[in-house]
Parts: C-alpha cells; structure tokens; sequence
C-alpha cells in the first residue's frame, strides 16, 4: 500500500492543531530532522516538522495520519546513531522538544516523573539537589523519550541496569490516536503483561511516549576510579572477564586501546600511559568498602598481566577521567577531519568478551578499514567507530562488511546485534537470525498496536 503525503489541507490541519510557530516545511528543518548521528540518511525527506505541546496535541495529528496512512516518526535529541529516528518515507516529524517539564520529583519514593523531552542531564541535574540520579546514562544529550525508545544504557549499567530498569509508569499516544497509561508507581507489580516494558526499546514504531514515571537511585557517599594499564588487549579482557567472574561489582568497567588512549592524551591533556587500558569505578557506602573491593581487583590486574595498576584518584581526576571518555567519540572523529563514523554496537556474555574483542582487531586488520574498538566492558559490549567517506563506494562497503561481521561474531558467540544503540536502520539485518521465530510474534505486535504501519516505518524489521 501507498504511503500517504501531506498536501495543503494536511499541513493546515496540524497547524491548527500546533500553531503556526510550532510547524516548519523549511528546508533547514527538514533536513535536521531527516538525520541522527549516523551514516543514514532518509530515502524520501519528511515534509514537515511539528512540535506539539500535549499528549492530546499528538493524538489530534495521529487522528490526521493514521486513517491517511501518513508516516509519523517521533525525534527527541536526534543522538541516536543506527538510524533510529531517520524517517525513511517522508511523512510527520514528530519532535518531543517542548515536552520539557519536570513533572515532579518524589525524593521520598525514589521517583520522577517527567515529559518526554526531558534532557537526562538536566534531571540529573535537578536530581542531585536531593542526593538522587537518574543511572542511564549514554552520554550525548539524549532525551528521556529517545532513551526509552532505544533502551539506552551507558557506562554505568554494569551497577544500575539500563533505561528499562527505571521506567515505572508510561503516558503513551498510540497510533489511532488513544492516549494510554501503562504501569505504575509500585517498583514492583506481578499485575498482568508488562506493557512498559513493551515501549521500552520499540525505537518510536508503537506509539509516542509523552511522559515517564522513573525510579531513581541515591547518589552514592564514596566513589574511587582506578586505572589499569595492559601489554595486550586480551589481557584487559581477562581482567574484565575475572574481575566480573569474581562477584565484584564496579560501577563502571571501560575498555580503551593504547590507539585512544593517545587521542585522549592528546585532546584533553590526560597524561595517561600509551597501552591498552581499563578505567574502573567503584562506589560504596564507607572508603573501607571500596579498599576491600580495590585490592583483590588489583590483584586481579595482575595476574591477568597488568602493567600498571593506579587506584585511589581524587575527585578531579575522576571527573577529568570520565569527561574524557565521554569524549573518545569526538577525538576518533577529530583524528579523521571530513570523515564519517560508523558505530559498531554488539554484546556477548562476559566469558566470550575477550575472544570477541580479538575478533574484532582482527576484522579491523583484514578489511584494512579505520577502526577504533573501546566499551562498556564490564556488560560484554563492545563498539567499533569506523571511520570513513560516506560518499565512497568501496571504502563504505568495506566498512559495511567489517560491521556485518562483527554482528554476526557477536550472534556466533550467543550475544546481540545491538548492546544499546537499538536496531533503527543498520542492524535489521541480523534480526531475524538473532530472533528467529520470535521476530514474526514482534510483527504481530506492531500490527496490532499500528496496523496501518505509520509509527516510524521501516525500522527494526526489513
Ligand atoms: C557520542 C555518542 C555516544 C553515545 N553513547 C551511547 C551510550 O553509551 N549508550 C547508549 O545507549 N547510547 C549511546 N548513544 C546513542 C544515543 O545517544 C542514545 O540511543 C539515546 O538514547 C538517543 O536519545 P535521543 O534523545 O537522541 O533520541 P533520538 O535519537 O531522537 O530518537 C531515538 C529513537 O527514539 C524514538 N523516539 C524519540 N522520542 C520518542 C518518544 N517520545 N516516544 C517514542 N519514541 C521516541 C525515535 O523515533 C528514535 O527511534 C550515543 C550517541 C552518541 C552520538
């Protein structure tokens, strides 16, 4: 079936609806909310932009779309790097951006409850006041709505878990244009089918998320960062591997090759030692918990062949330490001016972590593409920038291959073809092996909630 258009009697509608200063047909901001962070780019543009200031505004455009078939893609911050909110046939763009409000802040029942636009670094921000955070934590400016429709994790989901471990409650415009509450405030519930969880992760394709209710966590009392340095980079893996094998739970195990360690030394002035790295964090309650999780970590480092083991780093190394590995990104793209990245997104169970890193320096070497391996080590994701000319033919290809190769290793190896990044154009390709004949039961229910298939069209099934 044909995709709907909007012609002038569609957009006049959703201007009544929005106002006249919340629509845009320009071609600046066509051409912003047709790309996320990706290689992708839209096969048809969208032809118009809006940004709705209520669940009810987004039920009247669906009640415009639906029954004309017209593609709806919903677009918090745009970070997204798999294509996610890349609308791919044209349609309504959908921008939470003015679903800005901290709704509430509950510090007495760990929760928040917030709009859809929210930036996670303002509410932790507004959290902090209280000694409470909010844990995912993907590092771009992401917004709640597009952490909860891409599941977001970060660097310290080894400790809390990732975004669909604090979504308690979901006020959710589906395609038809009902408005729906999912959930509840309990941070328990055996109550039927867990409808939240459902949207977390569903990339926009079974309805808009409006508002979210979140479990918080307390802000830790004590924290201290280590770094460990290796020969090899499967030596850090081993460690990562002992180190989660031996119960201890550090909120925040990241692997860096020797290769971004000098990019980071050389961008923001770190001064760390040029070998394979691990930067770890460990909270508690007490400086006497944390030393008896340090030394036996230590410990650990060096029999899986350490060349340096640095603990205790004070507050300003710490947060000097995270910056920069929240930078690592920028300073690949800064070592490759007028190149584009390619993000590889797996993850395998912990045991299988090492061999899965090897793979992929060896996949780097044999397709002899630009390629910069580092993760979230501690939950057996790893990612893989590439570096490359989007434009060129052969160059882009070779680095699709190398990506496909590392997805389907990950599979070999029982893991995932996508950590945290989600699916969204590039990694519907490996889901009907990963899933098998579940992926027909995800149809179904993406049929069921938008038969006419308008909600993000082409994302995560083929
Ligand atoms: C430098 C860099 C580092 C990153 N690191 C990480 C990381 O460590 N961990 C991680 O998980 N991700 C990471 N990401 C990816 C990205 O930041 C996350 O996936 C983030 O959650 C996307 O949020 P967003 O607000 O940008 O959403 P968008 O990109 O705008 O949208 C994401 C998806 O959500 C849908 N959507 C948006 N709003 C809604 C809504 N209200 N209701 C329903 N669907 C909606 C969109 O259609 C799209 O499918 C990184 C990205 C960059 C650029």
């Amino acid at each position: 079936m044909e995709w709907g258009r909007c012609t002038d009697r569609e957009l006049t509608e959703l201007e009544a609806i929005v106002g006249s200063e919340n629509l845009s047909t320009g071609e600046s901001a066509l051409r912003l909310a047709s790309r996320d962070e990706s290689y992708y780019t839209p096969h048809i543009p969208p032809q118009v932009v809006v940004m709705p200031g209520s669940a009810e505004e987004i039920s009247a455009i669906m009640k415009i779309a639906n029954p004309r078939r017209i593609p709806v893609t919903a677009r918090a911050a745009g970070t997204s790097i798999e294509g996610n909110p890349v609308p791919l046939f044209g349609g309504i763009v959908v921008d939470v951006q003015r679903f800005d409000k901290i709704v509430e802040i509950r510090p007495e029942d760990f929760l928040a409850v917030v709009e859809a636009g929210v930036g996670y670094k303002d509410l932790n921000k507004a959290l902090g006041q209280h000694g409470l955070f909010f844990p995912p934590d993907p590092g771009a400016s992401a917004m709640i709505g597009g952490m909860i429709a891409n599941n977001a994790s970060g660097v310290r989901t080894i400790k809390y878990g990732a975004t669909k471990d604090y979504v308690l409650k979901l006020t959710v415009v589906l395609a038809d244009g009902q408005i729906i509450e999912i959930g509840s405030l309990a941070t328990k519930s055996s109550s039927g089918y867990d409808l939240a969880r459902l949207f977390v992760g569903s990339e926009g394709t079974l309805g808009i998320v409006t508002q979210a209710s979140l479990r918080l966590a307390g802000i830790p009392s004590h924290f201290s960062s280590a770094i460990a340095t290796f020969p090899t980079l499967e030596a850090a893996a081993q460690a990562v591997f002992q180190i989660v094998r031996w119960g201890f739970s550090p909120a925040a195990l990241e692997i860096l090759t020797s290769e971004l360690v000098h990019m980071l030394n050389r961008d923001r002035g770190l001064g760390l030692r040029e070998e394979h790295t691990l930067f770890l964090e460990f909270q508690g309650a007490s400086e006497m918990a944390l030393e008896e999780e340090l030394g036996p970590v230590q410990d650990l480092c060096h029999e899986a062949g350490a060349l340096s083991f640095e603990p205790g780093l004070g507050i300003d190394e710490r947060n000097k330490l995270w910056e920069a590995r929240y930078e690592a990104y920028e300073s690949i793209k800064h070592t490759h001016p007028g190149a584009d990245p390619f993000v590889a997104d797996v993850a395998v169970p912990i045991s299988r972590y090492p061999e899965m890193l090897q793979y992929a320096a060896r996949v780097i070497d044999d397709y002899g593409v630009a390629g910069y391996p580092f993760g979230h080590a501690g939950d057996g994701n790893l990612h893989v920038v590439f570096m490359g000319d989007a434009q060129d033919k052969e160059g882009g290809e070779k680095i699709m291959k190398a990506n496909e190769a590392i997805g389907s290793r990950a599979l070999d190896l029982e893991g995932t073809c996508t950590g945290e990044h989600g699916v969204g154009i590039g990694k519907r390709p490996f889901m009907e092996r990963e899933h098998g004949a579940s992926l027909e039961l995800m149809r179904q229910i993406k049929k069921l909630l938008d038969p006419q298939g308008i909600l993000n069209p082409g994302k995560i099934f083929l």
